[in-house]
């Protein structure tokens, strides 16, 4: 049964979101990942199956579907 890790909650859905994830210095966005989001507080979760096949797609040969540009914000930066 699901339990969120941050507030306790037990109340969940299923939603597909983007990630980012960073391998050697490079950035992968990953979209329509489904997530396990808390009800209460927000919180996504991904199985371990899905961690799973995430992991063998970045670091597999497996060509992205497309390329985008991607702003970066660094938070020691902000005034
Ligand atoms: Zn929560």
């Amino acid at each position: 049964m699901f339990q969120c890790q941050v507030c306790g909650s037990d109340r969940c859905h299923t939603e597909y979101v983007s990630e980012v994830f960073k391998i050697n210095g490079k950035f992968h966005l990953v979209e329509s990942i489904p997530a396990t989001v808390c009800d209460c507080c927000g919180e996504e979760t991904f199985s371990r199956e899905t961690t799973e096949r995430i992991r063998v797609m970045l670091h597999s040969q497996q060509q992205p579907v497309r390329s985008v540009s991607l702003d970066v914000f660094s938070f020691n930066e902000a005034v």
